[in-house]
């Protein structure tokens, strides 16, 4: 057992200083991911800066969007009103993920920030470049069954687990986040990297930051959404593939459309392109088809994973007509 400092603030601006005293600390929240990492021996943080004390948990709806502290419960998210009246996609991806037990105990910015669960990034036996930068990825010539098909490297080819980053992916989201120079604001798709040469590194924040709120701007998405997740069993296992789709249409026609994927690549996977090919189309199984194909551009499967260039496009066409209605 690994020795630590345990500290609890009350602030903020303590929190974070608390934190950056130490180039070994970390901020815990819900725990939920990091102390198994603890206690598989992956990170030994000198100091725990535990952030539960600080005023983060509000759900609001402000200045047309719904702001989520980032101290709230999954589980409470996914029951909140202004959630399922404004946001049901958010909610359908958070119910998806994780256990009933877990939901209750983990944090929105514990999900956004948890790591991969790349089977050999726990074993500690073996070379990962994630776990140990340099030391290699045994995850390229290994079972790479779960693994990446958009967006790897030759240094990391593993997924980002979440489910609920998938559905914020999709929704036009905004982060912000506070740290030894201040407040910022992230848009969503940008906090997460690809892994290029620091896999090691999962996310853009810098030292110190602290997720503070989620802002989920309003859309004309709150009716024709849905998640879609394929997983090897019914619950509390991570995603094959995920999509969350949700779409706007008059008269038969698409207006707008959203879509990410989890499952495929270190970042949840946002569909730019594809959605700008759904609009102007009419809601049918061929525009969907259609759209699949294009998402699928530049797609690459290792050995174990070839099944995915087969189920995500399956799976994305499911959650557009499940989405439109017509399934
Ligand atoms: Fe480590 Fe990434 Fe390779 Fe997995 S895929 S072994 S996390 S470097």
């Amino acid at each position: 057992m690994n020795q630590f400092q345990y500290v609890q603030p009350t602030k903020q601006k303590a929190a974070i200083e608390a934190l950056v005293k130490n180039a070994n600390a970390q901020f815990i929240a819900g725990g939920t991911n990091l102390l198994d990492l603890m206690k598989h021996g992956i990170v030994a943080p000198e100091k725990l800066v535990d952030i539960n004390k600080l005023p983060l948990k509000k759900i609001s709806h402000e200045n047309s969007s719904l702001r989520i502290g980032a101290l709230a419960l999954n589980s409470e998210v996914a029951d909140n009103k202004l959630v399922l009246a404004k946001q049901p996609l958010l909610a359908q991806a958070l119910n998806a993920g994780a256990s009933g037990q877990l939901r209750n105990m983990a944090t929105m910015g514990g999900n956004i920030l948890q790591r991969t669960r790349c089977p050999y990034f726990y074993d500690i036996a073996l070379p990962c470049n994630k776990r140990e930068p340099g030391s290699g990825c045994s995850a390229l010539a290994g079972f790479n069954r779960m693994h990446a098909i958009f967006g790897y490297s030759d240094k990391c080819i593993a997924v980002h687990p979440s489910d609920m980053s998938v559905a914020l992916a999709a929704l036009d989201v905004t982060v912000v986040v506070a740290g030894p120079q201040g407040e910022r604001q992230i848009l969503f798709t940008d906090l997460h990297r690809l892994p290029g040469d620091q896999p090691e590194k999962d996310t853009t924040l810098t030292r110190g930051e602290l997720i503070l709120d989620i802002i989920i701007p309003d859309t004309p998405f709150a009716q024709q959404v849905h998640y879609l997740k394929v997983r090897d069993r019914a619950s509390y296992a991570f995603a094959l593939v995920s999509v969350a789709a949700a779409l706007a249409t008059q008269n038969n026609i698409i207006t707008a459309a959203r879509l990410a994927m989890g499952g495929v690549a270190h970042k949840p996977w946002r569909l730019s392109e594809t959605e700008k090919s759904l609009v102007g189309k009419p809601v049918s199984e061929k525009t969907f088809q259609e759209a699949a194909e294009i998402a699928m551009r530049g797609a690459q499967a290792f050995t174990h994973n070839a099944y995915k260039l087969k189920l995500a496009p399956n799976i994305l066409v499911e959650a557009l007509k499940t989405a439109a209605g017509i399934a």
